[in-house]
């Protein structure tokens, strides 16, 4: 595999053992990521690790965790993931840090087949993106490694190998290191005692961009089904023509966890009730972003945090559910325009806007397709509450037949209109002087030297 580098950005990993970190110290000493012990088997939590993340998180690190595997079946290995996600709730979620989980497989105490140990590794590393939603990575040894085989080249590979000239061998499954683990006994400032030093196979923005949460905003929902779009449609559950105030979304499983897609302070994080703007919404979560718009997350079976609670993006916010009404479970998301009176309710969609243009320009990016402006979904047969009474109006005078109020106009459905003004002007003129011919002459003249 290739040597290290000049330039390539350092790190450190640790657990309980390097006991009361000065992680301010750490950073100022260069090294700008850290991979921190969370789990271990089916039962066992490392003690320090939320002191941990919340310390590097705070001292301005990029924050991972990683995961010691101990099964030596597919349904072991399924628990360790569950056990390790579960872990990771108490940290608002692997959503929550800037790199992605990690399965550490490392021996065989067992003695269990070659074959079993990609049967278990995949297990793992399946379970654990299921509950996640983030790809994991692979932690092992520089022998150990020879064990994996090419259906698992797709998982970036972190390895130990003690040595700064000895490169890790090539291996069946990789030929390259994405991390390299070259000493576990190095000295770090704020650091008590040894620690394991790493170095990422480029610089500090590579690490950023390869896993980094705020790459890629073309699908704002990615990992959710959308099964019902902002705009009009037919309620599921009442069948009327409705709006439909916001997106649904679907997570599997049922009750899989719900991230927050954007920053902000928890106002509301309780069952919806009725006249709070949120009666029908069941277990609703609702979060402030930095421009007063309100993230609304509705149908939750549980709420993960409380009013007053400042969430990160990415940050676990509650369960998926069917509280409410609701048809199933799904996540119902709506950004509402303002957040008081009545949590920004409106009766209307004047108090809403299209969730997934909100997200895109909100992190600004532009979408993918730029050529199909996203617009919004309207019965045309339906006139606007706002302009209900002009348009009643302009329908009595004759301008407007009363059809399709919401439509798209023409040129020449504009043009007829204006002209069918332009003559009943020049008539109700002439009634007063009696010479529409020479009026018109002289409107004329007035439109002309307008142009
Ligand atoms: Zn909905």
């Amino acid at each position: 595999m290739q040597t290290r580098k000049d330039g390539n950005v350092q790190g450190i990993d640790v657990s309980r053992y390097q006991g009361k970190i000065d992680w301010l110290q750490v950073k100022a000493n260069k090294r700008e990521f850290v991979f921190i012990k969370a789990t271990e088997g089916q039962t066992y939590t490392d003690p320090n690790l939320v002191a941990n993340v919340k310390g590097a998180l705070s001292a301005g690190l990029l924050v991972g965790t990683y995961h010691f595997l101990r099964a030596t079946s597919a349904a072991a290995a399924k628990a360790e993931a569950v056990h390790y996600a579960k872990s990771l709730e108490e940290i608002g979620g692997a959503k929550a840090l800037q790199l992605p989980p990690v399965m550490d497989y490392e021996n065989n105490p067992d003695g269990i087949s070659k074959a079993q140990i990609n049967i278990v590794a995949k297990a793992f590393l399946t379970e654990l993106e299921r509950l996640t939603g983030i790809k994991p990575i692979i932690y092992t040894g520089n022998s150990f490694a020879a064990n994996f085989d090419t259906s698992l080249s797709g998982y970036d590979l972190w390895i130990a190998r003690y040595s700064n000239t000895r490169v890790p061998d090539d291996q069946p499954a990789w030929k390259t290191w994405t991390i390299w683990q070259y000493s576990d006994s190095g000295k770090v400032p704020g650091i008590a005692g040894n620690v394991d030093l790493n170095e990422f196979n480029g610089s500090l923005s590579d690490l950023k961009k390869r896993y980094g949460r705020e790459k890629d905003m073309s699908n704002p929902f990615e990992g959710y089904r959308l099964t019902s779009p902002f705009g009009m449609r037919k309620h599921p559950v009442s069948g009327i023509n409705k709006f439909h105030r916001g997106v649904d979304l679907v997570v599997s499983p049922a009750d899989g966890p719900i991230y927050a897609f954007v920053a902000g302070e928890v106002i509301h994080a309780k069952l919806g009730v009725s006249g709070s703007g949120f009666g029908n919404y069941g277990v609703t979560v609702a979060i402030k972003d930095d421009k007063g718009h309100l993230h609304v997350y509705a149908h939750l079976s549980a709420a993960g945090v409380k009013v007053g609670q400042q969430v990160k993006r990415g940050q676990l916010i509650g369960k998926q559910g069917s509280t409410g009404i609701s048809s199933g479970a799904h996540l119902h998301y709506e950004v509402r325009k303002a957040y008081t009176p009545q949590f920004g309710y409106t009766a209307t969609e004047a108090g809403v806007v299209e969730p997934t243009q909100y997200l895109i320009n909100y992190y600004g990016q532009t979408p993918v397709k730029e050529d199909k402006p996203v617009t919004q979904e309207r019965d045309i047969n339906v006139v606007s509450p706002w302009a209900a009474e002009t348009w009643a109006e302009v329908t009595a005078n004759g301008y407007y037949d009363g059809t399709r109020p919401g439509a798209m106009i023409t040129r020449e459905e504009s043009g007829i209109v204006t002209n069918r003004l332009r003559k009943n002007i020049l008539k109700l003129i002439a009634g007063t002087n009696g010479d529409i011919k020479s009026i018109d002459e002289r409107l004329k003249m007035i439109e002309l030297d307008s142009k």
